[in-house]
């Protein structure tokens, strides 16, 4: 089934505001076997999103629109497929209904103004809001469908998470069922991690292998087809296999699961602790680290050494490594680590020192020079890298390293 998606409003052109629906929409859509082939944007402009419906469904087989299905004059877009398929709009009292509910609820009279959202085209099935006030609608015409959703992100997504993906699984039954699993993917190049797997890719029918690399991990998603859900998995399950022979620990997590998410789990199975003395990455690993809910389990605290005399007088490195070796050096970190811990009584210490740039250099260290050590059970260790990028995306790389590195200390404990 072809898919166009339509993101409406006049900010969007300004770029006034990002488009976040679209991008939402045709993950979803394609993970749910639908093929978006076409993505429009179009302003609040009658004759102009007429044309761009019209398009859309001579080329598709569903169109969905974002935004336009509000209170004011310039929410139209209901209005104009209205026009465009002859339905005539009428007022829909359970909406109406819906929108006093939410007003009466939160105290307030309803501006006569939201009645227009009650205004739905003749033959429409409606979708209830939520997280808002304007329904969404669905428009079925000759085989094509239309599917109208609100512009505000929250509402678009519980709508179509609540009731768009249902209608499609009931209406295209026949498309089969199909399971996706994301495996993530970290410390191994896009070609490397292509060469090792490069048999099963050319092979794949059911189910499907892509890569994608992405925020410097590499994404393997296999996405199985079957007639149940059960078998659909087992595919992705042989599959999964095989590949996780051949990757070993490379793979630290699936689907939504965040590095810092894995780490944390593995954390507080193993009962560890960690204490972090960061540097060029400004607090950015202990920050990563808690994001996670719960985190106070295992995180102990850092410090934020990014001067010579913080390494020094609240870390305690001493003036000779840094003097010798220079504050970006293996040693420096090495002593980084193993302080933070002792100070911090952890079970694990981590130490990053580095040269995020721009600025920085010297002859023998250039910018993206980053040393990772660790200090814990299983003794210390000691990991160099040489990152390329802006400074944010050599922060962003040190703290993914960094979480990565400890995911692999902690598994040998
Ligand atoms: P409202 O009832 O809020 O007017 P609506 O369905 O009429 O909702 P719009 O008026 O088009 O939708 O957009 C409302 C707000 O939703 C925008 O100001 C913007 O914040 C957000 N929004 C709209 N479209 C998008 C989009 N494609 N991506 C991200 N945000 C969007
Ligand atoms: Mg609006």
């Amino acid at each position: 089934m072809i898919v166009e998606i339509i993101s409406t409003g006049t900010e969007l052109l300004l770029g006034q505001i990002v488009n976040t629906n679209a991008p939402w929409l045709a993950q979803q859509l394609n993970e749910l076997g639908f093929s978006v082939v076409y993505q429009s944007t179009v302003g609040d402009n009658r004759e102009r999103m007429s044309q761009v419906f019209n398009i859309a469904l001579n080329r598709a087989d569903i169109v969905i629109t974002s935004g336009g299905l509000g209170p004011t004059q310039g929410d139209i877009t209901k209005e104009v497929s209205a026009d465009l398929l002859n339905r005539k709009p009428c007022l829909h009292q359970p909406s109406v209904a819906r929108i006093e509910k939410y007003f009466s609820g939160r105290g307030i009279a309803m501006p006569e103004s939201n009645l227009r959202q009650a205004m739905i085209p003749a033959d429409a099935i409606v979708l209830d809001n939520d997280q808002g006030t304007a329904p969404g609608v669905i428009l079925e015409e000759n085989n094509k469908i239309i599917i109208h959703l609100p512009g505000p992100p929250s509402e678009l997504k519980a709508m179509f998470t609540h009731s768009v993906i249902p209608y499609l699984n009931r209406r295209y039954s026949t498309q089969g069922i199909i399971v996706s699993r994301v495996l993530r993917v970290y410390g191994i190049g896009e070609s490397s991690l292509e060469a090792k797997i490069q048999d099963l890719v050319k092979a794949q029918v059911n189910p499907t292998i892509a890569l994608l690399a992405k925020d410097s991990e590499i994404h393997i998603r296999l996405t199985a087809k079957s007639e149940d859900a059960c078998e659909a998995q087992k595919a992705i399950e042989s599959v999964e296999r095989v590949i996780r022979d051949r990757l070993g620990n490379s793979i630290f997590g699936t689907d939504a699961d965040s590095l810092e998410m894995v780490v944390g789990q593995l954390l507080r199975e193993k009962k560890l602790t960690v204490a972090l003395a960061e540097s060029c990455t400004g607090g950015l690993i202990s920050s990563r680290l808690t994001d996670i809910a719960g985190s106070s389990d295992y995180v102990i605290g850092g410090i934020v050494c990014y001067s010579n005399s913080v390494k020094r007088d609240f870390v305690g490195v001493p003036e000779e490594i840094l003097q010798s070796y220079g504050a970006v050096s293996e040693p420096t970190a090495l002593s980084m680590a193993s302080n933070i811990k002792h100070k911090f009584g952890a079970a694990i210490g981590i130490g990053v020192t580095g040269i995020a740039g721009p600025g920085g250099a010297v002859a023998d260290k250039p910018v993206g020079l980053v040393y990772i050590a660790i200090d814990g059970p299983k003794g210390s260790r000691c990991f160099e890298f040489h990152f390329s990028g802006h400074r944010k995306g050599i922060k962003q790389r040190t703290s993914q390293a960094a979480l990565f590195e400890l995911q692999r200390y902690a598994l040998e404990i």
